[in-house]
């Protein structure tokens, strides 16, 4: 009798588990998408205000690492200035390079804009390719499949849980892509800061004419804005965009000057907001000024 009561108990406890894995995430769009993919215990590194090329591994940040079952980041040396360090202090096997528990984004989807020749007087040029994919909606599936594989080798008890999430996540992250009439968006030319914007244009159908940093990395300076107004004003762009950690000073200059719209941008979702309503909110910024 005592010995079925155990059994009973067990199988109650395997088969209403929850989620068990301890996630930490680079930037929110990843802490995101693992809360809709089923994750439950995640901690952010960073938040939307913050840039993810520069972040310090403060002793907080280790000791959230040191007790991660799953890291997921962008990769593609985005976090190359500070994960390093972060991972080697965390002391944590499970999360180091080529464990299960060390998942980078960018290592599931073909990346834009690799550079053939690495040339460092370019400035702070990401050698493996553009890693910002994040604002591609196509992308962004590819990595939610890819994850929720990761998911259930790590936490095999609830397979299933994690399977329904991903086919609900896709269902209605395949309804927001189709919403938009792209059109509105197609051929229209943009000024930005940082290529930061690269996937979510190519998926607009956007056109990059100019960048406010002189080259990746490097703020922008006054010999190099003045150039850029000289050509603006030959050929004007519809609008000058940048994200809200970036330094709005040069992109609202430029505005002022030339009488373009500027937009500032959330860059990932703010805390804890749904990666959906996130993307919708910044696409809709978008659309706003051009139409
Ligand atoms: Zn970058």
């Amino acid at each position: 009798m005592f010995k079925k009561f155990i059994l009973l108990f067990l199988l109650l406890v395997a088969s209403s588990s929850q989620a068990n894995v301890r996630i930490f995430a680079c930037e929110p769009e990843w802490a995101e998408l693992a809360r809709m993919l089923g994750g439950e215990q995640i901690y952010t590194a960073t938040t939307n205000q913050q840039d993810p090329h520069h972040i310090q591994a403060r002793p907080s940040l280790i000791a959230k690492a040191r007790r991660a079952d799953l890291l997921i980041c962008t990769g593609a040396e985005l976090e190359i200035g500070w994960l390093p360090l972060l991972l080697r202090k965390s002391g944590n096997s499970r999360i180091q390079v080529g464990q299960l528990g060390y998942f980078m984004a960018t290592d599931h989807v073909t990346l834009l804009d690799k550079p053939t020749q690495l040339d460092r007087s370019q400035g702070d040029v990401h050698s493996s390719g553009n890693p910002h994919i994040h604002l591609d909606p196509e992308r962004m599936l590819q990595v939610a499949k890819s994850l929720t594989e990761t998911l259930i080798k790590i936490d095999p008890a609830n397979q299933s849980t994690y399977q329904t999430k991903l086919e609900s996540f896709s269902q209605a992250w395949q309804a927001m892509m189709n919403k938009w009439d792209k059109q509105i968006f197609t051929g229209k030319s943009m000024v930005v800061y940082h290529n930061s914007w690269l996937y979510l244009q190519q998926w607009l159908g956007l056109k990059k004419t100019a960048t406010l940093e002189p080259k990746p990395g490097i703020p922008p300076t006054s010999s190099h804005l003045s150039r850029l107004l000289a050509t603006l004003q030959q050929s004007p762009a519809q609008m000058i965009i940048y994200a809200n950690y970036q330094d709005g000073k040069a992109a609202n200059w430029l505005a002022q000057k030339t009488d373009i719209p500027v937009v500032a941008l959330d860059f990932s979702p703010a805390t804890e907001e749904n990666l959906i309503h996130w993307f919708e909110r910044t696409v809709n910024q978008i659309a706003t000024v051009l139409k």
